[in-house]
């Protein structure tokens, strides 16, 4: 069942002057209780697609289908506050989704907020507006949670926190879709990471899945044998451990030249898609 769906979305910049092509055909579904993560380096798009899904953007062509009874909960990146204290910009959400007074209290004390009631998001150090800003987005208990670069100027610790709430969200079978430049952050958490580039996608990488093996070859690869990736000298193979032999077989069969199998982890995929860039 999906929450989501993400059709051919597209969208440019600055289009009169200095046209940036932000998004350029972006398609993807989400289903219900699952948690991905978008990643990608900077300026890959991911913050556009986000504010799309959120509704706070419009694309330029394509479209964002959502499935869900309650407003969705957005974290942006960097978060903007009423200017009121901390516990009047909470209640004033509250009242807005009809939750009581005596709720907020220990959710101020589970968020490390309540020594700062009544002071103004201005005066709070950067992990304190993100946590305000999450408390914020999740007081009405959303079926669907986007966060922009949750973990971006974290220090360990509030890093850890925050995955765990993260999780504990998730364990409640909420629906998560988290951007970072860095893949550390969402494996521990993650189904499914995008990779992003250039307002694509470039990968879509599901943590349960089969194994990938990258082979190294010579030759002409047959049309039979079903690559994820195919390059001049290697291929990416997704199968159980046991089928490597059946498409040695096949391939040598066609007179391909094998030098070498190595199993392929996210990490790697990481490494050889943005190879050369200075993300992390
Ligand atoms: P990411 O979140 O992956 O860093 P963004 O979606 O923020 O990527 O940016 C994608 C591209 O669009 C970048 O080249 C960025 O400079 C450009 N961009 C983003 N927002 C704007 C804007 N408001 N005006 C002009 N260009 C923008």
């Amino acid at each position: 069942m999906f929450i989501a769906e993400v059709s051919n979305l597209h969208k440019t910049y600055n289009k009169l002057l200095h046209p940036v092509k932000a998004l350029n055909g972006v398609f993807f579904t989400l289903e219900k209780g699952s948690t991905i993560g978008l990643v990608g380096p900077n300026g890959a798009g991911k913050s556009t697609l986000i504010k799309i899904m959120a509704g706070l953007l419009f694309p330029d062509s394509g479209y964002v289908k959502l499935r869900t009874k309650k407003p969705l909960g957005y974290v942006e990146e960097e978060p903007v506050f009423l200017d009121l204290n901390v516990y009047e910009n909470i209640m004033y959400f509250a009242e807005l989704h009809g939750i009581s007074r005596e709720k907020i209290e220990p959710l101020l004390k589970n968020f490390g907020l309540a020594e700062k009631k009544k002071e103004y998001p201005v005066n709070l150090s950067h992990g304190q507006k993100k946590r305000l800003a999450l408390l914020r987005a999740i007081l009405h208990q959303p079926e669907f949670l986007i966060l922009d670069e949750p973990f971006s100027g974290l220090d360990p610790s509030m890093a850890l926190w925050m995955r765990n709430l993260i999780l504990s969200v998730k364990k409640r079978g909420k629906t998560i879709c988290i951007s970072s430049h860095i893949l550390s952050h969402l494996m521990p958490i993650c189904d499914r990471i995008i990779f992003m580039n250039g307002g694509k996608i470039l990968m879509d990488y599901r943590m349960k899945n089969k194994p990938l093996f990258r082979i190294f070859y010579k030759g002409k690869i047959p049309k039979d044998i079903e690559a994820e990736e195919v390059k001049d000298d290697s291929l990416l193979i997704r199968c159980e451990r046991e089928r490597i032999p059946e498409i040695v077989e096949i391939l040598v069969k066609n007179k391909v030249k094998i030098y070498e199998i190595r199993p392929e982890g996210i990490e790697e995929i990481y490494e050889k898609l943005y190879r050369g860039g200075k993300n992390e």
